[in-house]
């Protein structure tokens, strides 16, 4: 469940505008895949933003982490990614390494676990999935997920190759992201031990 997050003061860009924007961040190109979408149905590609204050303006403690972090402006794929995941629409983002991806799709995700309606002892198992293909990845996001620690929220990092006792007792000692190789989730799904 997608809550509909708050944005401040990005709408508002001419096309020109976001052309020349796309262009001096590494050329970046937003393919318009809503053209797939039935006719009558409308779904504008939200603009991007260009601070950390039009994305978060409203979660000052996310503000926070950016300036404890000393990072001064969303990178590339930030700008992009923030307002339509913080709007509650799906994003596929593909930039290489070392761009912000990890924190272009996690900061949404706090805040979208956060803005649940159903209360945290009614939902079964994790609230946000992070599926990675290799254990590397997958710690390494965990690491982004800590390090970016907000409001409590804990992450569990699951794969092969390690002890799953272990894994499953950080899992059973409550769990709000889960980030996971597929092998390592599809056995703990087999076997129920994660919903
Ligand atoms: P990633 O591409 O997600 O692996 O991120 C690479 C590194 O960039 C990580 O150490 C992040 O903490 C850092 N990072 C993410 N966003 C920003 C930003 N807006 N400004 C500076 N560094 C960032």
């Amino acid at each position: 469940e997608a809550c509909q997050a708050k944005m401040h003061g990005w709408s508002n860009m001419s096309k020109e505008d976001r052309d020349q924007f796309f262009l001096d961040r590494q050329n970046i190109l937003v393919p318009e895949l809503m053209k797939s979408l039935s006719a009558g149905q409308q779904c504008r590609i939200p603009n991007p933003i260009q601070t950390f204050q039009q994305a978060f303006h409203d979660y000052p403690d996310l503000m926070r982490g950016f300036h404890r972090q000393g990072f001064t402006e969303p990178t590339p794929i930030q700008c992009m990614a923030w307002p339509i995941l913080m709007a509650g629409l799906d994003f596929i983002g593909i930039a290489q390494t070392g761009t912000g991806k990890t924190l272009a799709f996690l900061l949404p995700g706090f805040v979208h676990l956060e803005g649940q309606t159903k209360p945290r002892n009614q939902r079964r198992g994790p609230t946000v999935l992070i599926l990675s293909p290799t254990r590397e990845l997958a710690t390494q996001i965990q690491t982004e997920c800590e390090r970016f620690s907000y409001h409590g929220i804990r992450c569990v990092c699951v794969y092969g190759g390690a002890d799953r006792r272990t894994q499953l007792k950080k899992l059973e000692e409550g769990c709000d992201v889960v980030v996971a190789t597929p092998g390592r989730l599809n056995d703990l799904l087999d076997s129920g031990k994660i919903s």
